[in-house]
């Protein structure tokens, strides 16, 4: 069936600034890590995707390496936009990076010009593209000068592969002088994409006053943990869930005791406020606006539905900022 995209679609979704420049980001992205690649069903695919597009969700992200196998997610994104979206490229953000492994020797992984400008000529054609919006360091390069890292992102900028590029994973000090290397060349960076959630505070310590000082955006990505801050694991782990799964980056093992406590009264919070636990760690990320955009995942187009549902109620009281902060100390 021919996809037509909801004439609705940008009444309910709230789009960001993303630090000084000039693009808007909508507060809710969607990533195309899990769930999207060869393994997975492709008309679930498609319809979180154009589900997605539906509800004002402009931005979706991708890397080289997604899948598995790596590579299948740009390619399953690339038909739906060949079968689907080609009418709205005007209206979307894709991103897509390098930096992980992807092919075998030396050149298929970390930050060179060669490995970068290569990634993204092999990703440009699996997605069916002449340019992505966004391209990204994936991660920080210890034995490439970050000179050549950020001279091969100015180059892809100038040679049209790539409207703004951004960095991930990097730390406030790389990416303080990552900056400052960018805006020498003459092409400023975009966005930062680092793991943020109310599990994992580290940007807090440094990176969020290094993007502010440069009016860099960030997104981040986890904001619920791979699941583990929705209703998901509250009364065990259930077969159709990440740490079900053979994904190697959420296990049984990661839903501990500690965790669960921690998780079951935020979620009593979460209720009190008539909030889903998803949508309150949500709302806690964009809390402030700090952060440009929350990069969600999904497994079924209502889990985008009920996080889109999160900006209805975007504000905590100072009362519910210092409980919630007790709760992740206890
Ligand atoms: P999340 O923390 O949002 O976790 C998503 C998972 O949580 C879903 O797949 C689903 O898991 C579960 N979930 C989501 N919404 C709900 C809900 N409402 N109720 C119950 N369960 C829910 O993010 P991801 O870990 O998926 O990462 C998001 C994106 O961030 C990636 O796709 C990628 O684009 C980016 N990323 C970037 C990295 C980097 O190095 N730059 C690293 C990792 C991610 P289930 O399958 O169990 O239903």
């Amino acid at each position: 069936m021919v996809y037509l995209a909801s004439e609705d679609r940008y009444e309910g979704m709230k789009y960001n600034r993303c630090g000084r420049t000039g693009l808007k980001l909508p507060a809710i992205s969607l990533g195309l890590w899990h769930n999207f690649g060869g393994t997975s069903n492709a008309e679930n695919g498609r319809n979180m995707v154009t589900r997605a597009f539906d509800l004002g969700i402009t931005h979706f992200d991708l890397a080289n390496n997604y899948g598995p196998p790596p590579g299948s997610a740009e390619q399953f994104f690339g038909q739906v936009l060949a079968n689907d979206l080609k009418p709205y490229r005007d209206e979307l953000i894709i991103s897509t990076k390098a930096g992980y492994h992807m092919w075998p020797g030396p050149y298929g992984e970390w930050g060179s010009r060669k490995s970068l400008i290569s990634s993204l000529d092999q990703s440009l054609k699996r997605m069916g593209l002449d340019y992505v919006d966004i391209f990204y360091s994936h991660r920080f390069d210890p034995d490439t000068p970050l000179e050549e890292t950020m001279q091969a992102l100015d180059h892809i900028v100038r040679s049209g592969k790539a409207l703004y590029v951004g960095v991930s994973n990097y730390t406030a000090e790389k990416t303080a002088e990552a900056v400052r290397i960018l805006k020498d060349l003459g092409t400023p960076m975009l966005i930062h994409q680092p793991r943020y959630s109310m599990l994992d505070r580290w940007i807090e310590n440094g990176l969020q006053d290094v993007l502010e000082e440069n009016g860099i955006g960030s997104i981040a990505f986890c904001p619920l943990e791979q699941g583990m801050l929705t209703n998901k694991y509250l009364n065990g782990v259930p077969e159709d869930s990440r740490a079900a799964s053979a994904s190697v980056f959420l296990n049984e093992n990661n839903i501990t005791p500690e965790a669960l406590r921690k998780i079951r009264a935020l979620n009593q919070m979460a209720a009190a406020r008539g909030q889903s636990l998803a949508q309150f760690a949500l709302a806690w990320v964009l809390r402030g606006g700090r952060v440009t955009s929350a990069l969600i995942g999904a497994s079924r187009p209502s889990q985008i539905e009920e996080n889109v549902a999160a900006l209805n109620n975007l504000e905590f009281s100072s009362e519910e900022l210092e409980r919630i902060e007790s709760i992740l100390r206890s």
